[in-house]
């Protein structure tokens, strides 16, 4: 989850990102390296603090259980899901260059990833917290290189803020027309895609997940216009194909 300037923003569309996928009493912990990491946050309305800053409440989704802990503390925790703060690259960020054991950057001072040892590990940590999956928010400019590696190994996939869920004006479903539109895994290709809240008393789905994020409306049917993949390639036509025809929506 990568942001320009603003790191609530990042944090909460982590936080809703997760809500989409695993429902509003998800379990969510954040990480900081150091404890001051969840300070950003006291900027925001949204976000009440209390026991010393560990627990945390998210007023537009009350039902969350949200904590914070400094990644020292988490180890041998467990976590459904984990937003991994501040992976920044500076004095503070990780790896942080502040090392609390002077004797040893001294004697490995001369070989940077023998100084880095000690804060590598502790990525590792943080990383490997949760159950689910582990956000980490990051600066666009001047990201961890720690993170830069995860890039160019492919571990991880990079978010930006413009890619934002609408999740105040989340799809509803066509078919029983209760229920909304969830991102959902298909466990057995990993492949995403939408399903019904009421499944499974509803089995709508549809494959094109991006209408999560823009819901372009079918001018024949009232259905959305999805994208369709061939082998041919893409193209654009409205979810209640066959029964409605409609590729160019005019
Ligand atoms: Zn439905
Ligand atoms: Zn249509």
């Amino acid at each position: 989850m990568f942001y320009s300037e603003n790191i609530v923003e990042a944090v909460e569309n982590a936080i809703k990102d997760i809500i989409l996928e695993f429902g509003e009493n998800s379990e969510i912990l954040l990480l900081g390296r150091t404890r001051y990491d969840i300070t950003v946050l006291e900027n925001s309305d949204n976000f009440e603090f209390s026991e010393n800053n560990t627990k945390i409440k998210y007023s537009p989704f009350p039902n969350l259980t949200l904590s914070f802990l400094t990644v020292h503390r988490s180890k041998g925790l467990e976590a459904d899901n984990v937003i991994l703060l501040n992976m920044q690259n500076n004095l503070l960020g990780f790896p942080n260059r502040i090392s609390s054991d002077p004797i040893l950057s001294l004697v490995l001072a001369n070989k940077e990833e023998y100084l880095y040892a000690e804060e590598r590990r502790l990525f590792y940590v943080a990383i490997t917290r949760t159950k689910n999956r582990t956000y980490l928010v990051a600066p666009e400019m001047h990201y961890s290189q720690f993170l830069e590696e995860l890039i160019s190994t492919g571990s991880v996939q990079k978010t930006v803020d413009e890619n934002k869920v609408d999740i105040e004006n989340p799809p509803k479903c066509l078919k029983c027309e209760k229920g909304n539109l969830l991102l959902k895994t298909n466990h057995k290709n990993n492949q995403k895609f939408l399903g019904c809240t009421n499944y499974p008393h509803c089995d709508f789905t549809i494959n094109d997940v991006n209408v999560l994020k823009k819901q372009v409306i079918c001018k024949k049917c009232g259905g959305y216009i999805v994208e369709k993949k061939t082998s041919k390639g893409s193209f654009y036509a409205c979810s209640n194909y066959p029964f409605c025809k409609n590729t160019d929506n005019k």
